[in-house]
């Protein structure tokens, strides 16, 4: 396995790469992981990202949308991207079949800390779709599980049927991930945690909150009420960091459609550190 050492170049920003999907798998309702590769066999060899970056996927005559990459860092010339249908690119891509081609730019944005995180503990803390941009993190810090303590994943979804990638869960923990899951509605099959997410991080054992690094992407205020848990688990606040969306263009930090106060979204984020945009989170974006 490569692991991935140094942040990757985009050469030319605005240049689509043509990727056509080799296979889709259906997640839940309104969602499907693309596994993609690259058309041209230079772009497949050279691509390479940092867990929590994303591409700009363009379907010509539609549009582009911003979709986290979804895959191992690790795996050279595929990549995954999980995508739930919200409007007019991701509808026509929830349209395209197997063989279809399109085009993609990236990757872009910063990514999660994960040398940062070497040395202590982690919690990956994420709820909805919002596990797909922490997938790439999970295999990173698996592949490389030696250099950290406890890896914790905390995921919560609105009922039982709301999970991603629920086939790999045994094969994570087994791995050395200690994966909790928790839903907001049960069914009569569901044995597991009812309640939000947040209650999870509030429960589970801490015992070195200086050296523990939280990592969480979801609807914004699940951020912010994670950071209120991290913070009363005694965590830093510099080490909380969340992973921002907004609506964005260019994706370069020339366009402006995705400033968040000083902050743009699509260059200084999606992954920021919580004291860095704390001010900001609950501030509804347009
Ligand atoms: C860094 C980043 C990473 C992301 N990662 C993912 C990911 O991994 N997976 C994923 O599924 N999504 C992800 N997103 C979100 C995704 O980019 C958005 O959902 C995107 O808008 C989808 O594009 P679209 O063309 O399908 O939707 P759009 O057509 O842009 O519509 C998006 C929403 O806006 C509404 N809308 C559209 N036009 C109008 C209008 N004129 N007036 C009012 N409302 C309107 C739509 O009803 C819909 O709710 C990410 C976003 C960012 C910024």
């Amino acid at each position: 396995m490569r692991t991935v050492a140094c942040p990757s170049q985009v050469v030319d920003p605005w240049l689509a790469h043509t990727v056509r999907i080799v296979s889709i798998t259906d997640e839940v309702e309104g969602v499907a992981t693309y596994h993609l590769e690259f058309a041209d066999a230079d772009t497949a060899d050279s691509y390479s990202f940092l867990p929590g970056q994303f591409n700009m996927l363009y379907l010509p005559g539609v549009g582009e949308a911003a979709i986290s990459i979804s895959s191992d860092p690790s795996a050279q010339g595929t990549l995954d991207h999980t995508v739930r249908i919200a409007g007019n690119v991701t509808g026509e891509l929830a349209r395209t079949d197997v063989g279809s081609t399109f085009g993609l730019r990236g990757p872009f944005g910063s990514s999660w800390p994960i040398d940062d995180c070497a040395g202590g503990d982690v919690v990956i803390v994420t709820g909805g779709i919002g596990l797909a941009p922490l997938r790439p993190a999970i295999y990173e810090f698996l592949n490389r599980k030696s250099e950290f303590g406890h890896i914790t994943l905390l995921y919560g979804a609105r009922n039982p049927f709301g999970m991603l990638y629920t086939s790999e869960y045994d094969d994570w923990q087994l791995r050395g991930l200690n994966v909790n899951t928790t839903v907001d509605r049960s069914s009569q099959a569901w044995q597991g945690n009812v309640g939000v997410v947040t209650q999870l991080l509030d429960r589970m054992p801490v015992p070195d909150p200086k050296k523990t690094s939280v990592l969480c992407c979801g609807p914004e205020v699940m951020m912010w009420y994670t950071a209120r848990s991290a913070l009363g688990r005694r965590i830093p606040k510099d080490r909380i960091w969340v992973s921002l969306e907004r609506n964005m263009n260019c994706a370069i930090g020339l366009c402006g459609h995705c400033q968040f106060g000083p902050t743009f979204v699509c260059k200084d984020g999606p992954v920021i550190r919580y004291d860095r945009v704390a001010s900001l989170l609950k501030v509804e974006g347009f």
